[in-house]
C-alpha cells in the first residue's frame, strides 16, 4: 500500500487524491474484492475512471459559432493546443476562426497564422501590443459574421500571481461576453503535464478569475503521467476534456479515462 501511494504522489496525483485512492483500494481489498497485486492495477485504474468520468469529457456547443477561450502559463502549449484544436476542428468540416489575442509575442501570431494556414481557419490578428480583449471581441464578431461554427481564442501567457494580467484575462473574458452573451462557451485551461503540483495552484487561481469549464493536459508524451488532473478533478471539480500527446497538429485526443488512469500506474512504472 505504501508502494501504491508512493506511485500515486511520484504521478503527481497530490497528497489527498493519493491517500484517498489508496484507501479506497484498500477497503476493497478487506472485503475481498481485491486479492493480489495485479489486481491492485486494475482497481486503481477503475476507481480512478470513476472518479475522472463524473461527466463526460463534451465541448459544449452552443448558438452561433461556439467560442472557446485558451488561458495558461507561459509555454504550457496553449497556441499549439489552438492550432491542434482548430486542425482537429476542420477535419471535421467545422468552419474554425482562430483569434490571436496573445498580443504579447508576435512568434504567437505568426505561429498561429502557419496553423490557420494548415487547417484552413481564418485568423482574427492585430499587430503585437493591440489590446487582446479588441482581438477577442473581432474574432467573436467575425465568427458571428461568417456563420462560423467554432472560434478559438488564444491567449497571452501569464502566472496565476501576476494580478495585473489576470485582471486582464477577466476583461478577456467579459468582452468576449458582449459580443455573444452565451460565451464563452468554454474556458479550457491548458495545463503542462511537467509542473507537477503547481497545476493545482494555476488551475485555483484561474478559476477564481474565469470560471474554468476543463483542463486541456499537454505533453503526456514525456515521462509526466499527468496525475496532477486528478487533484484537480478531485479537490475543483474541473474536468479534463483533451490531452496533448506530441508537438504536430494531430497530437491532440479526447480525453480517455480508462487509458489515462492506467498510464498513471502502469506496471512498467510500478516499482
Ligand atoms: P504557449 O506559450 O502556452 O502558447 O505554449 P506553446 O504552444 O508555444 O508551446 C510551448 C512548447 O511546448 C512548444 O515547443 C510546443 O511545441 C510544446 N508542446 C505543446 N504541446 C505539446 C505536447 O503535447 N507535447 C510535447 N512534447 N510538446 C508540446
Amino acid at each position: 500500500w505504501d508502494d501504491l501511494e508512493e506511485a500515486l504522489i511520484g504521478a503527481d496525483c497530490g497528497m489527498d487524491a493519493s491517500m484517498a485512492l489508496v484507501e479506497e483500494l484498500r477497503e476493497e481489498a478487506q472485503h475481498g474484492r481485491i486479492v493480489n497485486r495485479g489486481e491492485i492495477a486494475t482497481g486503481l485504474a477503475k476507481a480512478v475512471t470513476r472518479e475522472m468520468s463524473a461527466e463526460p469529457p463534451k465541448i459544449s456547443i452552443g448558438a452561433g459559432p461556439t467560442v472557446i477561450l485558451v488561458v495558461g502559463v507561459n509555454g504550457s502549449g496553449k497556441t499549439t493546443t489552438v492550432g491542434k484544436l482548430a486542425y482537429r476542428l476542420s477535419e471535421l468540416g467545422q468552419q474554425v476562426v482562430i483569434g490571436a489575442a496573445d498580443t504579447f509575442r508576435a512568434a504567437a501570431i505568426d505561429q498561429l497564422a502557419i496553423w490557420a494556414d494548415r487547417s484552413g481557419a481564418q485568423l482574427v490578428r492585430q499587430g503585437p501590443g493591440a489590446d487582446p480583449g479588441a482581438v477577442a471581441f473581432d474574432a467573436v464578431a467575425s465568427g458571428t459574421a461568417r456563420g462560423a461554427d467554432v472560434v478559438l481564442i488564444d491567449t497571452a501567457g501569464r502566472l496565476q500571481t501576476q494580478h495585473n494580467l489576470m485582471e486582464e484575462l477577466r476583461k478577456v473574458h467579459s468582452v468576449v461576453g458582449k459580443a455573444n452573451p452565451d460565451a464563452p462557451h468554454e474556458t479550457l485551461l491548458v495545463l503542462d503535464a511537467t509542473t507537477g503540483q503547481n497545476g493545482l495552484s494555476q488551475a485555483r487561481l484561474f478559476g477564481q478569475t474565469v470560471p474554468l469549464t476543463g483542463v486541456i493536459v499537454t505533453k503526456l508524451d514525456g515521462s509526466a503521467k499527468g496525475g496532477i488532473a486528478v487533484a484537480i478533478h478531485r479537490e475543483l471539480g474541473i474536468p479534463v476534456k483533451l490531452v496533448g500527446v506530441g508537438e504536430k497538429l494531430e497530437d491532440l485526443q479526447p480525453f480517455d479515462a480508462a487509458a489515462y488512469a492506467e498510464a498513471i500506474f502502469s506496471p512498467a512504472d510500478a516499482g
